[in-house]
């Protein structure tokens, strides 16, 4: 006769039958058989912590009860014994891993532009250096409703988020939005922030770059302060964690991510997402992850078309003290046409001239000269679908006739080390990506390497001539590739 533990692989096939493979992968993989009682009455179980018994009991009670009944028909009781702190032994291996990684006693805890984080305790606030103080919400004044475009583009995800305000933890929890760069994800996200503080001034918001999130999560794992870390994130009502795909191929970030992820849920805190891409395309993101993602709202916020583009052009000059025709605000909406930043680019350029010489009015003259230097060297092939790490690699080696290798490598000649710097820049300005993944993918480089890199590039390459034409000569080349 066969062990009463022989059945329980049978119960669990059968309970796949009953429930989506992503809740089975998330909420069951890693629960096990324990024993049954003398009487053959009672199942015991063990599971991970108390959150996934509890949300087990609450929402899928009844196809376990089922499926178990199937093959231990005498069970009517069965119990959960929590495992031996699972979560901190994962914790524990990837500070091990971190350790070995990183030195992130020189990294700056601070987001480069989205966020001013606070850094600074008071006495009464015992919130430690690396987090920002319980009372400070991150959100940056600029990005409101007020100054927020809606056109048609983004009437959708605009109405999901005041969806969001009105209940925010049960109409779209999580809220994942995701897009290319430039269109807006931060400020919305963060206007959602402004408004629902109005509306709730008790409730604990907190905006979070992902990539900041991964920096004060290593610096509590380096201070032994886990559980204080826990504890913080914890006490949110509304958690916005901004640019997700920068946690890939960090797994203890997405470990303690997601056991507050689930403990926010779970206590319907709201939770909101933004991404530069869908859930599914998360490359280097734990499924169990993406795959709670995918169980809330999943909207992305496409590109404005050209009329949309004029709404943004004419409401941004509203906003400022610039003056323009209607000409030329049709022609920076027609050419500009891929996202809004690359729009705030063109008229602070504009901004900037009619500053210089305020009584010379501003022809449409110099702004085809304008627009033409940015199709030039800023608007690179976005767009191009080809256009990866790798392939960038590929064409910049083969415009300076080196190997990928020395690119990833740690010669120094005068012409690799412009050649690596050169690839960074793009990396960053083609693909937006990270400065710690850019310095992942060339070699395991810090992340100040890369920041250095991307800004020497960067300053040379609008006045340097020889320099403007390896860049031409790379795009060729990424055609090619
Ligand atoms: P993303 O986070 O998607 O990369 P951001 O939120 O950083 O984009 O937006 C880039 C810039 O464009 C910001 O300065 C932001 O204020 C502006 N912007 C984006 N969308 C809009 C909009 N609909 N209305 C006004 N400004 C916008
Ligand atoms: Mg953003």
């Amino acid at each position: 006769m066969p062990a009463t533990r022989d059945y329980w692989p049978l119960v669990m096939e059968n309970l796949k039958q009953r429930i989506t493979p992503a809740h089975y992968k998330t909420w069951f993989s890693r629960l096990h058989f324990v024993d049954v009682d003398s009487q053959g009455r009672k199942l015991i179980l063990s599971i991970p912590s108390t959150f996934n018994r509890n949300y087990i009991e609450s929402k899928f009670k009844q196809p376990l009860r089922e499926a178990v009944s199937k093959y231990y028909p005498q069970v009517v009781h069965i119990d959960f014994e929590i495992q031996k702190n699972e979560e901190i032994e994962e914790i524990k291996q990837e500070q091990d891993q971190l350790n070995l990684d990183s030195n992130p006693s020189d990294q700056p805890i601070s987001h480069p532009s989205d966020a001013p984080l606070a850094n600074v305790t008071s006495s009464e606030d015992k919130t430690p250096h690396y987090l920002p103080k319980k009372s400070l919400n991150n959100l940056n004044p600029r990005y409101t409703f007020d100054n927020y475009v809606i056109g048609k583009y983004n009437e959708l995800v605009a109405n999901v988020a005041k969806g969001v305000i009105q209940s925010p933890g049960s109409l779209y929890n999580p809220l994942f939005i995701y897009s290319s760069v430039g269109l807006g994800k931060t400020h919305l996200i963060q206007a959602l922030g402004h408004k629902m503080l109005e509306n709730r001034p008790n409730f604990n918001i907190k905006y979070i770059p992902a990539e900041t999130f991964k920096q004060q999560y290593i610096a509590a794992v380096q201070k032994n302060e886990y559980a204080k870390f826990r504890e913080y994130y914890g006490q949110i009502d509304l958690l916005l964690i901004d640019d997700i795909q920068s946690m890939a191929g960090n797994e203890g970030t997405q470990t303690v991510f997601f056991h507050i992820f689930n403990e926010l849920h779970q206590a319907n805190k709201q939770i909101i997402i933004t991404s530069d891409k869908h859930p599914k395309d998360l490359y280097g993101i734990d499924e169990r992850l993406t795959s709670r993602f995918e169980g809330g709202m999943v909207i992305d916020v496409p590109k404005p078309d050209l009329e949309d583009r004029m709404a943004i052009v004419k409401a941004k000059i509203a906003a400022s003290d610039l003056n323009l025709s209607d000409i030329l605000v049709h022609r920076i909406a027609t050419v500009i046409d891929t996202n809004v930043r690359d729009i705030e680019g063109v008229l602070n350029q504009i901004q900037a001239r009619t500053r210089l010489l305020p009584d010379r009015e501003f022809t449409l003259l110099e702004l085809e000269q304008i627009l033409t230097k940015r199709s030039e060297i800023v608007t690179i092939p976005v767009s191009g679908q080809s256009s990866s790490p790798n392939t960038i690699l590929q064409a910049t080696a083969r415009v300076y006739g080196i190997q990928i290798a020395d690119l990833l490598g740690s010669k120094r000649s005068k012409d690799i080390a412009e050649a690596r710097q050169l690839s960074m820049w793009l990396i960053k300005s083609m693909l937006d990506y990270s400065y710690p993944s850019i310095g992942k993918i060339l070699g395991g480089r810090d992340h100040s390497t890369v920041m250095h890199g991307v800004s020497k590039i960067e300053g040379k390459v609008s006045v340097d001539e020889k320099m403007k034409e390896k860049v031409r000569l790379i795009q060729v080349a990424i055609g090619a590739v």
